[in-house]
């Protein structure tokens, strides 16, 4: 068996891994790479092998770093099936398309504005490349042992990071592949906790935050604060946010905030996110995946008024009153809230409020790190507003987490492969398993390649 590294080396982005048993080739997870301009140009790379000498794709979850190329992968030849599980495909077909129709969108608004180098400048793929993509999709359950391709079977076991998200276990009948996928936290308030594995051959780790580890005070205290004292100001709190995932964590926050008196009950809080909408209504239908009851999941739901159209959008940005609007994309790398930030980032009355991880290269990132000025369709925004970071509010265990779960393993794995994480953090990551556990650990290099024995 032979593993290929094909992204999420030295990134959080771009998780793809390419397993050849011999008898079949896999592809797990498919994800486009952001941040940094030099990874957002391997999007553009031929792949490195042809996609139609692939099998099957195994997605352990929806977001567009593990999803986002695979309307590429079909477009440009790919035709096997993508297994994932149910809710990771409901989740694909509103992020897909999207991710589709931004880059249409971004592609012709730089042709209109003339900024790109590149004349005319074209998208990575369209709407309509994900809508086809979408044909491939063949969700399997969780907890089943699934034939994914000639002799080799996928089980998907439940990862708690998003609706859906997924650790998967291959097994070929000689040795057994868990990928971790994004882990999810121990305690979240939505999310159930990632299901302890006891045995695996060889492992792939997520590495996020792999080198801290979260403030364990109560998300709602830094955004209740943050919500109210900006709205003592006059101000307008905006929080850029993946919509799917962390925008439902925010609303379920948001909620309870008013219920306790901690921010005022009439502050607008506006979600200007279609995805977001579409998601939050899933968590409906997938309720054994959360643990929020019925009447909960609709108290999240009616947490904020939703922004339908691009008008309505707009004219938010003309209303300098106190409110809350959260609008995807989270690390500020396209998406609605680009619109939010030149409207509301040059007033210092205003906050902008980061709600995740922001990878290195990322707008947000530069936000965080104190730029005096940010550059939005072509045209730099002076940034007064305040700029300030929930992070314990993420989806990702961090290392305590990660070794808490790793401690339920009754034996090594032969082999750990550490990714999913920037430099510093992946390395962290191997060097206290290795400390503590004792496990033999690598970090793999970008288009890598190992023999699993
Ligand atoms: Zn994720």
């Amino acid at each position: 068996m032979k593993l290929k590294f094909l992204g999420a080396t030295g990134t959080v982005t771009g998780s793809k891994y390419l397993l050849n048993t011999g008898s079949a080739t896999i592809l797990i997870d498919c994800g486009l790479f952001q941040g940094y301009k030099q990874l957002r140009l391997r999007n553009w790379e031929e792949f490195p092998v042809p996609p139609d000498s692939i099998d099957a794709v195994v997605l352990t979850h929806a977001h567009l770093d593990h999803s986002g190329y695979l309307p590429l992968l079909v477009r440009e030849g790919f035709r096997g099936k993508i297994y994932c599980s149910e809710a990771t495909y409901d989740l694909c077909k509103i992020l897909l398309p999207d991710s589709g129709r931004l880059l249409e969108e971004e592609a012709n608004h730089a042709n209109r504005h003339s900024y790109s180098r590149h004349a005319p400048a074209l998208p990575l793929y369209t709407e309509e490349d994900a809508l086809r993509a979408l044909d491939y999709f063949h969700p399997i359950p969780f907890g089943k042992p699934h034939q994914v391709a000639a002799g080799l079977t996928a089980q998907l076991a439940l990862g708690g990071h998003i609706l859906g998200a997924a650790i998967v276990t291959l097994n070929d009948g000689k040795r057994t592949l868990t990928f971790s996928g994004d882990l999810g936290r121990l305690h979240d308030a939505i999310m159930v906790e990632p299901t302890l594995i006891e045995q695996t051959d060889y492992l792939v780790l997520e590495s996020t935050y792999g080198n801290r580890s979260h403030d364990p005070a109560d998300p709602a205290i830094l955004l209740g604060q943050t919500i109210r004292d900006t709205a003592a100001r006059g101000g307008v709190t905006v929080i850029p946010s993946f919509a799917v995932g962390r925008a439902q964590s925010l609303l379920y926050e948001i909620h309870r905030l008013k219920q306790r008196g901690e921010i005022p009950a009439l502050l607008p809080v506006y979600l200007n996110s279609p995805m977001a909408i579409d998601t939050t209504a899933l968590y409906q239908k997938h309720r054994k995946l959360h643990r929020l009851n019925q009447q909960e999941c609709l108290a999240m739901c009616h947490a904020a008024k939703i922004v339908n159209s691009v008008e309505e959008s707009i004219e938010l940005n003309q209303r300098q009153m106190p409110m809350v609007i959260i609008a995807a994309s989270g690390m500020a790398t396209g998406g609605r809230v680009l619109h939010h930030l030149k409207a509301f980032a040059p007033n210092s009355r205003n906050t902008i409020l980061f709600a995740g991880f922001q990878a290195g290269g990322t707008r947000g990132r530069a936000m965080l790190d104190g730029v005096d000025a940010i550059k939005i369709h072509g045209e730099y925004v002076p940034l007064r507003a305040q700029v300030s970071q929930i992070d314990n509010l993420s989806a990702h265990a961090d290392a305590n987490e990660i070794l808490g779960w790793l401690g339920h393993f009754k034996q090594a794995p032969k082999q750990v492969f550490i990714t999913h994480g920037e430099p510093d953090a992946a390395d962290a990551l191997r060097h206290r398993i290795e400390e503590t556990l004792h496990w033999p650990c690598r970090v793999p290099e970008y288009k890598e390649q190992v023999e699993l024995v």
